[in-house]
């Protein structure tokens, strides 16, 4: 078994969005001439090898963000501006010597356009895409084109195997269901031999602050109480199962972590 982390790059955005934390975005009376902080909102996708088959999760942002992002106004609050041509998921893929047709299954940890961007390019690939049931409800039945950073444009008209509660996908790979942030967003946990167990949040929490305790909540959270209800779920599995948790958007983690091609985990 092994599990290579892919780092794509950043969007950049105001720390607000991410982290609603008093003294450190929201700024006390002293400081409110200082200019708010801007911070590399890193993306990633997660490689798992299995000899029971090959899954990735989530799929990053496209090359086309600048275009396809308009309708929902976002390209502006979050620029997809700091990344590198090798960063790109289909490079990144590529440099472990893995085809989109390699891929049994892509897991959707929820449908925003930063995770579900690159979904199209397993359209026909014979991959399984698998997102929640939640999410899948919600974000094929709200009117229009987009509704936040759910894009329809990015997964509109793919088909979509969906999972309920936690599910166990693959032998050591279980999608744990985390809504809050979106309907059905999932986060991931993956038991590994050597390294131990690693739980991959998604946008179920964010960073390392947004983790705490006490949890700190962010700007786009569809259900409050869900979310609050949905970060002590995983910090119980954490710590019962000895975990390694790693977030969302934590530029700081992921920049510390082994990443591919050159590190994996197993
Ligand atoms: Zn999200």
């Amino acid at each position: 078994m092994r599990l290579h982390v892919l780092d794509c790059g950043a969007m950049s955005c105001d720390l607000t969005w991410l982290l609603l934390k008093p003294g450190r975005s929201i700024r006390p009376r002293a400081e409110k001439d200082r200019p708010v902080e801007w911070y590399p909102c890193t993306t990633h996708a997660v490689l798992v090898e299995t000899a029971e088959g090959t899954l990735l999760w989530d799929t990053s942002c496209p090359r086309d963000w600048e275009t396809r992002w308009v309708p929902t106004g976002l390209q502006e609050f979050f620029p997809y501006d700091q990344v590198t041509e090798e960063q790109y998921l289909d490079v990144q893929l590529g440099r472990l010597g893995v085809r989109p047709e390699d891929l049994d299954y892509v897991v959707l940890s929820h449908l925003h356009f930063d995770h579900a961007g690159n979904a199209r390019m397993f359209a026909s690939t014979g991959a399984r895409l698998v997102c929640n049931d939640k999410e899948k409800e919600f974000a094929f039945g709200f009117p229009g084109a987009y509704s936040g950073a759910h894009l329809k444009a990015d997964y509109e008209g793919l088909e979509f195997e969906t999972v309920s509660g936690d599910t166990e996908l693959l032998p050591g790979v279980t999608l744990i269901e985390a809504p809050g942030h979106t309907p059905g967003t999932m986060a991931m946990r993956v038991d590994l031999p050597e390294s131990g167990t690693m739980i991959f949040t998604s946008d179920a929490v964010y960073m390392g602050d947004s983790y705490g305790p006490p949890a700190t909540p962010a700007a786009i959270v569809n259900d409050l109480a869900a979310w609050y209800a949905s970060v002590e779920k995983i910090r119980t599995i954490a710590e019962r199962g000895d975990a390694t948790v790693i977030f969302g958007h934590d530029a700081e983690q992921l920049w510390s972590m082994r990443r591919a091609p050159d590190g994996f985990y197993q």
